[in-house]
């Protein structure tokens, strides 16, 4: 499990009496969740801390996607049952909750085997959280929820209450009907469910008024959208994006994470007509075989994969795309994996995430026959990677001499250093005033490294900075 816990505000700063050690893995709702668990526990008292020592509640926040995830789970709640049991011995109290898709999947197995648990809860259960706190208090064993009301979830969580930063997730979207031979998120997460549009837009506007200039939709299967308009009419992501753009002072959008079915003409058409929507796309292809792309259940072939990278492109000809991709999905053959590496040559992708193909229990794929050994999905693996680490390179480079507007989302590392985003959401490093953080600059790109850029503002606006 990739460790992801967000940076929220610290007790210490807050004054809150009850500490709260929320530690996230996982996706960007993963992220985005945890989040919100801080703000459904803020009038309890509850504020984050950033260690588990001396902490009221310590939260997990899981992902079942990544391989062993239970066993890295066990392992962490090991190493809090000695800090839960010595904070007991001083009189004090710490409660201990399993949040997110591993809670979900293996509830039972948790309270099994570490009863020691105070709360499991699913992530359709987080607007229970103070009630489920309340009834640790009172219970004996662990408190769990692991149901799907997916609707209740988002009608019960009070609104933001943190400021989300100047770049900020918010949550459109929740679950997956589509059943890919790999994956969990159907089973942990349930089926496609999506907010009512006037909630999303009232919780933008809001992450706006607190300072956020660019808004990343979140959802497994985000495309798919299909909320409720405030005229009652079904309104597809495209509509929501035209919505979204019209709220002054919200200056970018982005989506993820997309599945290449549900990329429908009004959305191609919206990366067109919409300048706030960035020209980066994460479109999962998993497969570049037909063969392989059937057995993942995946609904669409090579071609269509291909087809519709050309008409974004046609749509909008700077947009850069990044992709998932599965090494040794089983059956797959050394012709399939050859077809990957061409795809992935023929498309060209700014950036990736790849793996090697691992056992989830539950899913179709687990069960199935003809395995590619460890060794074969290694080899594949760092090939694709290489690959795709090449082309990574080679779009950073690309950028060098251009000028490109630069959202500064914080400081660097280095005093008097700025760090920020490209459209294509490229990190950047320049050297420059403070007060242009939350602000849109041209940069001038000096140098594109595999993984950053680094450049230099241009000196009008700099000017126009001491003027001020
Ligand atoms: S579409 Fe995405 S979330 Fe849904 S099953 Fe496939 S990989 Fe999982």
């Amino acid at each position: 499990m990739t460790d992801t816990t967000p940076r929220l505000p610290l007790a210490s700063s807050t004054g809150a009496k009850k500490r709260l050690f929320l530690r996230s893995w996982g996706c960007q709702m993963n992220v985005y969740d945890s989040g919100r668990m801080a703000d459904v526990l803020a009038p309890l008292g509850y504020a984050p801390v950033d260690a588990p020592e001396g902490a009221d509640m310590v939260i997990l926040n899981t992902c079942h996607i990544r391989e062993k995830a239970t066993e890295k789970l066990f392992s962490e709640l090991g190493r809090l049952r000695l800090l839960k049991e010595e904070r007991e011995a001083g009189g004090g109290e710490m409660v201990l909750a399993v949040a997110g898709c591993v809670a979900q999947a293996e509830g039972a197995e948790i309270v099994a085997r570490a009863p020691y648990v105070d709360i499991v809860l699913g992530p359709q259960s987080y607007h229970k959280l103070p009630e489920m706190v309340a009834r640790a208090g009172r219970a004996a064993g662990a408190v769990i929820e692991t149901e799907f009301p997916v609707e209740e979830k988002f009608d019960h969580l009070p609104d933001a209450a943190a400021p989300q930063g100047v770049t900020a997730f918010l949550t459109i979207q929740e679950g997956c009907d589509k059943f890919c031979s790999f994956c969990v998120v159907p089973y942990t997460r349930g089926s496609e469910y999506s907010r009512p549009a006037a909630a999303v837009l009232a919780e933008a506007r809001r992450m706006v008024a607190q300072g956020t200039r660019e808004l990343s939709l979140l959802g497994q299967n985000v495309n798919a959208y299909h909320g409720e308009g405030p005229d009652g009419s079904e309104w597809g992501l495209a509509r929501l994006l035209y919505a979204l753009a019209e709220i002054p002072g919200l200056d970018r959008l982005r989506y993820t994470t997309s599945h290449p079915r549900d990329m429908d003409e009004a959305l191609i058409a919206a990366h067109r007509d919409i300048p706030a929507v960035m020209p980066f796309l994460h479109l999962p292809v998993q497969s570049g075989s037909d063969r392989v792309l059937e057995a993942m259940n995946r609904g669409h072939t090579a071609e269509h994969y291909l087809r519709l990278v050309d008409r974004l492109r046609e749509a909008r000809p700077d947009l850069a795309l990044s992709t998932d991709i599965i090494a040794g999905h089983p059956g797959e053959k050394e012709e399939d994996h050859e077809a990957t590496m061409a795809l992935i040559r023929r498309v060209g992708f700014a950036s990736a995430f790849s793996f090697k193909y691992s056992v989830r229990p539950g899913t179709p794929a687990a069960g199935a026959p003809f395995r590619v050994d460890e060794a074969t999905k290694d080899r594949r693996l760092q090939e694709v990677q290489a690959l795709l680490r090449d082309q990574q390179a080679e779009f950073n480079a690309s950028k060098a001499g251009q000028t490109v507007p630069i959202l500064f989302t914080g400081l660097g590392r280095r005093p008097g250093q700025l760090s920020g985003r490209t459209p294509w959401l490229q990190p950047v490093h320049a050297m420059g005033d403070s007060s242009l953080v939350g602000r849109i600059a041209p940069v001038r790109i000096l140098a594109g490294h595999p993984y950053s850029l680094h450049g230099e503002i241009e000196p009008e606006t700099q000017q126009e900075k001491n003027a001020a």
